[in-house]
């Protein structure tokens, strides 16, 4: 029998409930189960690909292509698994569920309601999350316990007791407590509130996950287990980490592993945990430092580039090596005052993006790096910048550019592909998921994966123009990676140069922790070697 835990938040959101979901499933596969996640977001668009990354932070493509939470990149990287569109849901996803069956009929005319209809499929859904072989299927419920948005879910989930039974589902309930500096005292009123906010709509928690800066005392916890009428074992306390990759560990000290297995009555299949060498993840304290450029447009909020930074601390946690990451604002730092602000770098980085802003400061950068033989990576548009920096400034094609951004470029030297060209609305359009990528076999990248045939994720739309590869290669521009028919440029460098490495791919959705990518691994160790740093 499949069993379910469900979590909540409470108090405010940003609390770090997605690295709660995501440590749980690395202890319970680490404990040997074969687990699922979840994720539902109670927000009314289909799904997060059309939303700002100021909203909502990166949008992480799954393997099978699907645009999702950036929570789900969490939940990937901490345990492992390769999740799948079914993996989030959103109102708007299931409200067009429903509103298409009652427009086939398949209500035979009876009133459509929140419940049983949207619960119902909400329900439905969460079943499918539940393959087979999975023992655990861990759900996360985005917002905050008491917002409008998020009843039907909650109302979802506690009619799933009755439907599993309660001995195979586990209510758990992050939630926030406060220091208040001017008392000196850590307040748990707030905890107390969300927790009756939740008994209120039917669910009585069974873990409290509390989330503080400061220890937790004996005394705090008997208070909030007696309010909150949760058995003080299970009155779990989550201090902030200095890295998340720790809170799994933090967690499971706890007993928080125990407080669940108990309870879901689970015998581990593994007698002992296997960590999968996420013990060396966070133990060291690295000999070397490193200050890398990251050069984008959504540099306020640097969970807009959330798989990135992570897969930079991957491999340079793995490299015995500290970074700091300096963000650079392409269009406010570099357009507007050149490139001084990348002279004490190290490295420089161009991820991913959309829509024209800060484009000419990312082709600016690429050129620094390129000219002053500083290590380089791009990644998707960061590719498509250093192809259009290369045909301007090397191959003598002036104003060269991509036709996203300049349809009546002399030179689109990145254009849609044919069948894409005549076409009005271009929805639905974009390369998204895992492709494979042939390397040849004299390239840096083939050398970094061990392999001529890889497989990364994709999602844009925009390609190499093959008409100028080449004139491209002709310069000196490596084309280092294809797809399999040789039709698609998928990676080009710069052999001659410590480091110059860009993708039209995105490697960072499947770096890990314990297994970093092998773009980042062979940046940092090129960051490295340039000051004289092998590791
Ligand atoms: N905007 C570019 C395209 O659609 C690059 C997308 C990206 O970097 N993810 O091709």
């Amino acid at each position: 029998m499949t069993k379910y835990i469900f979590i909540t938040g409470g108090v405010v959101s940003g609390i770090g409930k997605g690295i709660v979901a995501s440590s749980l499933g690395r202890l319970l596969k680490s404990h040997g189960f074969n687990i699922s996640l979840l994720k539902l977001d109670p927000y009314i668009n289909l799904d997060p690909g059309t939303m700002s990354p100021y909203q909502h932070g990166e949008v992480f493509v799954t393997e099978d292509g699907a645009e999702t939470d950036l929570d789900l990149g969490h939940y990937e990287r901490f345990t492992d698994v390769h999740l799948t569109r079914q993996s989030n849901l959103t109102t708007g996803a299931i409200y067009l569920r429903v509103i298409q069956k009652e427009r086939k009929g398949d209500y035979l005319s009876g009133t459509v309601q929140v419940v049983p209809h949207i619960t119902g499929a909400i329900k439905d859904h969460i079943h499918t999350a539940a393959a087979k072989d999975t023992d655990v299927v861990i759900t996360e419920i985005g917002g905050t316990v008491g917002d409008i948005e998020s009843l039907p879910f909650i109302e979802g989930i506690r009619q799933f007791r009755k439907d599993v039974g309660k001995d195979n589902i586990l209510y758990i309930h992050v939630t926030w407590i406060p220091y208040i500096k001017v008392v000196g005292e850590l307040k748990t009123k707030p905890s107390q509130h969300s927790v009756m906010e939740l008994r209120r709509q039917g669910i009585q928690p069974d873990i409290l996950v509390c989330r503080s800066e400061k220890s937790i005392n004996a005394s705090i916890r008997e208070k909030l287990s007696l309010f909150c009428d949760i058995d003080l074992d299970a009155v779990i306390q989550c201090k902030d980490a200095r890295s998340i990759y720790e809170v799994p560990a933090v967690l499971h000290k706890q007993g928080l592993t125990d407080q669940v297995l108990q309870r879901l009555k689970l015998t581990p299949p593994r007698a002992q945990m296997d960590w999968e060498g996420w013990d060396t993840v966070t133990s060291r304290k690295p000999s070397h430092r490193l200050k890398i450029a990251l050069v984008g447009k959504y540099v306020q909020l640097p969970d807009a580039y959330l798989s990135v930074t992570e897969s930079l601390q991957h491999a340079a946690a793995a490299q015995d090596t500290e970074i700091e990451i300096k963000w650079v604002h392409a269009d406010e730092e570099i357009e507007a005052l050149g490139t001084s602000c990348l002279e004490d770098v190290d490295g420089i980085l161009v991820p991913g993006g959309f829509g024209e802003r800060g484009v000419e400061g990312k082709i600016t950068a690429i050129g620094y790096a390129r000219e002053q033989q500083l290590p380089f990576l791009g990644l998707c548009l960061g590719m498509q910048c250093a192809v259009i920096e290369f045909a301007r400034h090397v191959c003598g094609l002036s104003n060269a550019h991509s036709a996203e951004f300049a349809p009546e470029t002399p030179y689109p030297v990145i254009d849609l592909m044919p069948a894409q060209r005549d076409l009005e609305n271009l929805g639905g359009t974009m390369r998204l998921g895992a492709y494979p990528c042939k390397l040849s076999t004299d390239s840096r990248l083939y050398q970094l994966y061990g392999s001529d045939m890889i497989h990364e994720r994709h999602r844009h739309r925009y390609e190499v123009n093959n008409q100028y590869v080449k004139t491209l290669e002709a310069h000196g521009l490596k084309i280092s990676g294809t797809s399999p028919d040789g039709y698609l440029v998928e990676a080009v460098e710069l052999p001659d140069h410590p480091f110059f490495v860009a993708v039209q791919f995105h490697p960072e959705f499947r770096s890990r922790p314990n297994r970093p990518g092998p773009c980042f691994q062979g940046f940092i160790a090129a960051c490295l070697a340039q000051k004289g740093v092998t590791v």
